[in-house]
């Protein structure tokens, strides 16, 4: 039987979990804030219409669009749909896989009696009867090419893409830089050698190809010749690293705030350890700046370990390194890798500690009764605001079993 890859794609996702709950909002111009209420995160198709961006702040947002509703990112509720889209879904292939909160591929045939397109109707159909989401749904030979495909159909559209001369004809319109993987950086090397299009990438040669791109582009070229390069992944692969981290909310030039980011982003890095149960032998600190260029540091760890104190001690080495005195930063992640899966052996270098060992366990038993951050470090108090805030309790980053942010 015929298989095609589906791409499912929700359309306005955030903010149309919002109208979801909230159906008074449908018709009306809605807009999600991140970042302590601030910054437009996402925003509908009426509120686009209205010019405002993603990133913009809300002052700029009101301005634009005076009769937008403005309500606040809530994770939770944005997890639960996109389960029950993967769910729902997923009742039309037996392979599905959670690439982002609102992306999902599978593999997938058209159902007896209806054609390919016919059959992308149907699960758009069905995902908004059972959840109320739009969905964008694309069938096509290969990943990158389902994905171009249902991004040019958006919103709410239903395609199927079968043969190459269909391919040739919407390849020609669009510019490489529609490819997710392809910056403007790639844009720029290819455009001397008169690639402009999808589909001038596509009649490339392969080693010129792989000589301007590396094998991430020549990888993209063979997907957009037919070949399925990334299998369809229905469980989340072992991470090679883990990462916590973000906006510090805001400017932050003084040492101490800054090292009480550091201190919260060890504390969310060992929820995910812990819930992997791997240990880092290498802790990397990356702080970006508003007025200098970002820095990164560097750590070691003499044992993996997934301890408080052993990584907050690396994690100040690597901020040490990466703090620019007298700057403003703005973004701060921690990045472990080197990851090493149990069972563990008591080294000489490890540095037992039962008491120590006793308080970990402690706190993780206390915050997975009574919730989230209920103990936390003391250097984190000077972000009651942002610990109180119910918004900030789920990231996206906290949805699990996804490939991809
Ligand atoms: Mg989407």
């Amino acid at each position: 039987m015929k298989t095609l890859v589906g791409f499912g794609d929700a359309d306005s996702f955030y903010a149309s979990a919002e109208v979801v709950r909230r159906p008074w909002l449908r018709g009306l111009a809605v807009g999600v804030l991140g970042n302590q209420g601030a910054c437009v995160i996402a925003r509908n198709y009426p509120m686009k219409r209205h010019g405002v961006k993603v990133g913009e702040p809300i002052w700029e947002a009101k301005k634009k669009c005076p009769t937008g509703v403005y309500v606040k990112r809530d994770f939770r509720w944005y997890e639960t749909l996109s389960r029950k889209m993967l769910a729902e879904a997923g009742l039309f292939s037996q392979k599905i896989e959670y690439y982002s909160i609102d992306e999902f591929f599978w593999e997938g045939s058209a159902t007896r009696g209806r054609t390919f397109r016919q059959t992308a109707e149907d699960i758009r159909e069905h995902v908004k009867l059972s959840t109320g989401l739009p969905m964008t749904v694309a069938f096509a030979r290969t990943r990158t090419l389902a994905k171009l495909f249902a991004d040019t159909a958006k919103p709410y559209g239903a395609v199927a893409v079968e043969d190459a001369d269909h391919e040739t004809e919407i390849l020609a319109k669009l510019p490489v830089t529609e490819i997710a993987g392809i910056a403007r950086g790639s844009a720029a090397k290819l455009e001397p050698h008169g690639i402009k299009t999808c589909l001038d990438l596509r009649q490339a040669s392969g080693l010129l190809v792989r000589r301007l791109l590396t094998v991430t582009g020549h990888d993209i070229w063979r997907e957009l010749n037919g070949y399925r390069v990334t299998p369809i992944r229905t469980t989340r692969t072992p991470h090679k690293m883990l990462s916590r981290g973000g906006s510090l909310a805001g400017r932050v030039k003084d040492a101490y705030t800054l090292y009480g980011w550091l201190v919260r982003n060890v504390e969310r890095l060992i929820e995910e350890l812990q819930f992997h149960e791997v240990r880092p032998s290498t802790l990397t600190v990356a702080v970006s700046y508003f007025d200098a260029d970002s820095a990164t540091g560097v750590a070691n760890l003499c044992v993996p370990s997934a301890r408080f104190d052993v990584l907050l001690d690396a994690a100040k080495r690597g901020l040490r390194r990466a703090w620019r005195p007298g700057r403003v930063a703005t973004h701060m992640h921690l990045i472990a890798s080197g990851l090493k899966r149990g069972p563990w052996q008591q080294s000489l270098f490890d540095p037992a500690d039962p008491k120590r060992d006793a308080v970990a366990r402690a706190k993780r038993t206390i915050n997975d009764l009574l919730g989230r951050w209920k103990l936390r470090s003391g250097a984190t108090l000077f972000a009651n605001d942002w610990y109180d805030d119910p918004a900030n309790e789920h990231e996206v980053c906290d949805v699990r079993g996804k490939f991809c942010f």
